[in-house]
């Protein structure tokens, strides 16, 4: 057994009927497998904080040998949108964060859209009700209201006040007959009871049960809330671990008090640390940006990405900081998840996607970067000489984003035109002296690469005096049409003779 796995026993008195998927659970998992899921809501596009769930969920999995799933959290009909899910897949599988089983995967306990579970749910809410653990309420929105205005006015905290568990089977009848349509509410206790929920992150966190409200388990348009829906499914799909944001430690007492009601042995908890913008603030939009797809589109690689996402609320005990995925995997423990907030930093990532691009092959560079200049002239442009330029560019990147920015330095035939007091330095008596050296220098023919280059500012330098920045400074802005930029002589070899003798020619004019 791996740490913190927990054996699944049965309860006494047991059965598997009526709950026909759960006895399929039983036979299929092996009772120390460790079977973890990432069970996002496709509302919105993924963010960061979500990637981080995935991938420690996977990276737990794959630790132990175990599978990593995914679940489609999608019963909020009104806030469904079907192009979220379809990214969300994308951005996983950008990742590397790769699920065993899930919607267009398979896996033996589909299926993995909630919204195709739906009698699974029914049945267990009719059980429910069955038990006196739930009842169906009535009450229609405006009652909700009033309720919760004469509590707030009074002071006290907002929760349903149980009228409809002492409805009447006629009262019900009737309700039923006009046609009104109950949601299926969870029956707290009356009697104060302590929950206590063993979180492998926080330990032993207690509730009371006086603080839970009679949460809505099926809601009238015949879907589950979340509540219902992730106990039936984390149980039915075997899970033995729930890696998950800490903004559902609160709910995890119901969670609890369901799994008790339905015979059912919870899994493990482990609640992730928030994310915090650097003031320590909850991490939103308004900081920049929050979603993987935002951070993708900047040009950040998915490895740098993933590496850094890791360490938000983890670490390996000591001071490494770069992993490669397979090292997170050794690595990772749910012993070393932190309790208190993980701030993004923003600076580290770029520091961490520089490292990752400087690594990368001239050819995965270019492969890399293409997506950011498809559709300009640059596109159909030569590989090998795409690679040339890569290779001269990269160490100037901090993100994939920044690499068109210096294509046209290496495409056009005569540059950009100079700023007044750029064009001024190279028009100086020493800088025209300079390069009239240099072009006599360079038109001679023979071989053509960063060290003839380095050679001939050598001699120019010893012929005309002209030196250092007085030198070096109008080269590049003459040569680069810019101030500053890669390897100069790297910049003067891939652009060959004739485009710096005609730039070297162009300073020379009046
Ligand atoms: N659907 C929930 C979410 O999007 C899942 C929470 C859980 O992992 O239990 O956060």
């Amino acid at each position: 057994m791996v740490p913190g796995d927990q054996e699944i026993i049965l309860p006494e008195g047991f059965r598997c009927s009526p709950f026909t998927p759960f006895k399929s659970f039983f036979s299929k998992v092996k009772m120390s497998q460790v079977r973890v899921r990432f069970a996002p809501s496709p509302t919105g596009e993924l963010h960061v904080g979500g990637l981080r769930t995935a991938l420690f969920n996977f990276l737990y999995a794959k630790k132990h040998g175990g599978t990593f799933i995914l679940r489609i959290e999608d019963t909020d009909r009104s806030r469904y949108v079907h192009e979220a899910e379809i990214r969300l897949l994308e951005m996983l599988q950008w990742s590397g964060i790769v699920p065993d089983e899930g919607p267009g995967i398979g896996g033996d306990f589909g299926p993995y859209h909630q919204s195709e579970r739906l009698e699974l749910y029914q049945e267990v809410a009719e059980k429910l009700i069955e038990m006196g653990h739930a009842y169906p309420c009535f009450c229609s929105t405006e009652t909700l209201d009033e309720m919760r205005k004469l509590q707030t006015a009074k002071g006290l905290p907002t929760r349903y006040d149980g009228r409809c568990q002492n409805l009447s089977d006629s009262d019900r009848e009737t309700l039923l007959g006009r046609g009104v349509k109950p949601v299926v509410r969870m029956k707290i206790p009356i009697k104060d009871e302590r929950i206590v929920v063993r979180d492998l992150v926080r330990g032993n966190v207690a509730f009371n049960t006086t603080q839970l409200d009679d949460q809505v388990l099926m809601k009238s348009d015949g879907f589950p809330t979340y509540h219902l829906a992730v106990v039936v499914d984390d149980n039915a799909m075997g899970i033995t671990h729930v890696l998950r944001a800490e903004e559902w430690l609160p709910s995890t007492p119901k969670h609890l008090l369901l799994y008790r009601w339905l015979g059912f042995t919870p899994p493990q908890y482990a609640h992730l640390p928030l994310l915090l913008n650097e003031d320590r603030s909850k991490m939103s939009k308004r900081k920049g940006d929050v979603t993987v797809e935002a951070f993708k589109a900047k040009g950040y690689l998915p490895q740098a990405l993933v590496n850094f996402i890791a360490l938000l609320g983890w670490n390996a005990g000591d001071d490494q900081e770069l992993f490669t995925l397979q090292e997170l995997i050794d690595q990772f423990s749910i012993e070393r998840i932190g309790k208190t907030g993980a701030v993004f930093n923003r600076e580290k990532l770029d520091w961490m996607n520089q490292i990752y691009l400087q690594a990368l092959s001239p050819e995965e560079l270019v492969q890399a970067v293409s997506p950011f200049f498809s559709g300009t002239p640059f596109e159909k442009s030569d590989k090998r000489f795409l690679c040339q330029i890569a290779a001269v560019v990269q160490p100037a990147l901090t993100t994939l984003a920044d690499f068109p920015k210096h294509l046209p330095l290496f495409f056009k035939e005569v540059a950009a035109p100079l700023e007044p007091e750029e064009e001024a330095k190279i028009k100086t008596v020493e800088s025209r002296k300079a390069f009239a050296a240099l072009q006599q220098k360079l038109s001679g023919g023979g071989e053509w690469n960063a060290e003839k280059f380095m050679a001939c500012m050598k001699e120019v330098q010893k012929e005309t005096g002209v030196k250092g920045k007085l030198l070096w400074e109008p080269t590049r802005l003459a040569l680069t049409r810019d101030t500053q930029g890669p390897e100069l002589p790297m910049v003067v070899e891939i652009l060959g003779r004739e485009k710096i003798l005609a730039r070297l020619k162009l300073a020379l004019t009046d």
